[in-house]
């Protein structure tokens, strides 16, 4: 049988290393058909024996683990592969702007409000944490941030300025928390354009001390307008998470979102289902599907995307929202909390994928009519 991307992934993967290659994107350039996978190992120093040997250890792996009839093709190469100005993208590329320490940059996005986009963002930053990664969250609505009551925040706490200028994100749960609603003036929001928040979003995101971080999270504000855009352009993310219900209505605006990705060249890492399905705490055999059955899991496979996964209706999720702590905290044996964790597991292999096979995201240039 052919290996997927995910498989060859996984036969390289060490999970117990610090060193794990392909958490560290050292794996580039991943080509995967029937009889032959190919790909580069990133190396700072490519003819040294150390490298070669790591090469070859992927080689024997792989077709220990996935097939001796394989052919693997491996290089080696130095860091610089992959990089650079990609015309293929139409437009002018400019510098990847990339955050000192950050690893990879997930924003979790969706075409319409209230479908869950910060509780799905919440929930999956601190899944990750409690998996073993470094993780930030960034609450970039200025209009209606959510993320500070969802973690029981008070108003009187804020994030402290350090002697070098740096503003140090709060922590709550293992995860770093930066709103910017910490920053903005709630009843001046609504004037905002998009240079403004282009220039706060680059300034808050740049200025904070996150430390060394595997995955920042950027919860963005609901729809796909001028302000949504920006964002997305103001820093190379390495894909996105796009949260829809299995509602018609829904499910166009979730389009949207894709299309606007697309626009830009951020790969959509993957689609949630959210409020997929109702199983009465009586009845926990039974499945309603209060919006529709399947829907987004409709959407990804027509689009080619990878499916996350579904997060059922619960009670607990809206509760533990409104009380500050997160379902995954407070019912962590719960089908919801699994749920989560789910997600979370299956966006780690997405982005690993994700960076496995393409090269870093270029943020385009910005163009205001
Ligand atoms: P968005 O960020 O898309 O506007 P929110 O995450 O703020 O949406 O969620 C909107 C409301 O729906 C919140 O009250 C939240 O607690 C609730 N909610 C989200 N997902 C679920 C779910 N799976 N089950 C029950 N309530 C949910």
């Amino acid at each position: 049988m052919t290996p997927t991307p995910a498989d060859v992934l996984d036969a390289i993967r060490d999970p117990d290393a610090d060193a794990d290659i392909v958490r560290l994107g050292y794996i580039k350039g991943l080509q995967v058909d029937e009889s032959r996978v190919a790909f580069t190992v990133v190396a700072p120093r490519p003819d040294t024996a150390f490298a070669q040997q790591a090469a070859e250890a992927c080689r024997r792996v792989i077709r220990e683990k996935l097939g001796s009839d394989l052919t693997v093709d491996v290089e080696v190469d130095s860091p610089a592969i992959g990089l650079g100005v990609d015309v293929s993208a139409g437009g002018k590329a400019v510098q990847t702007k990339t955050i000192p320490g950050v690893r990879h940059t997930i924003a979790v996005a969706s075409g319409k409000g209230g479908v869950g986009k910060s509780t799905v963002a919440v929930n999956l930053a601190v899944a990750l944490a409690q998996q073993g990664y470094a993780v930030g969250l960034v609450d970039t609505d200025i209009y209606g941030p959510s993320i500070p009551t969802m973690f029981g925040i008070p108003d009187t706490e804020k994030p402290r300025v350090d002697e070098d200028r740096k503003i140090v994100p709060l922590e709550r749960l293992g995860v770093k928390l930066l709103s910017m609603g910490f920053l903005v003036d709630q009843t001046k929001a609504v004037i905002w354009r998009g240079p403004m928040v282009s220039s706060a979003v680059r300034q808050f995101l740049g200025d904070a001390k996150w430390g060394e971080l595997d995955y920042l999270v950027l919860d963005l504000p609901p729809g796909t307008g001028d302000i949504q855009l920006t964002i997305v352009q103001t820093i190379a993310l390495t894909g996105a998470v796009v949260v829809s219900t299995p509602q018609e209505v829904a499910l166009a605006d979730a389009r949207k979102g894709i299309a606007m990705f697309d626009n830009v060249h951020v790969p959509v890492l993957g689609i949630v289902e959210n409020m997929a399905y109702f199983t009465p705490p009586d009845l926990p055999d039974r499945k309603y599907y209060l919006f529709g059955e399947g829907g987004a899991k409709r959407l990804a496979e027509a689009r080619g995307l990878p499916f996350l996964g579904q997060i059922p209706i619960d009670q607990d999720v809206r509760e533990g929202g409104d009380a500050g702590t997160p379902v995954i905290v407070r019912e962590p044996d719960s089908v919801v909390a699994q749920a989560f964790r789910h997600v979370a597991r299956s966006t780690v292999a997405s982005v690993d994928i994700r960076v496995a096979e393409q090269p870093p995201t270029l943020a385009t240039e910005i163009l205001y009519r």
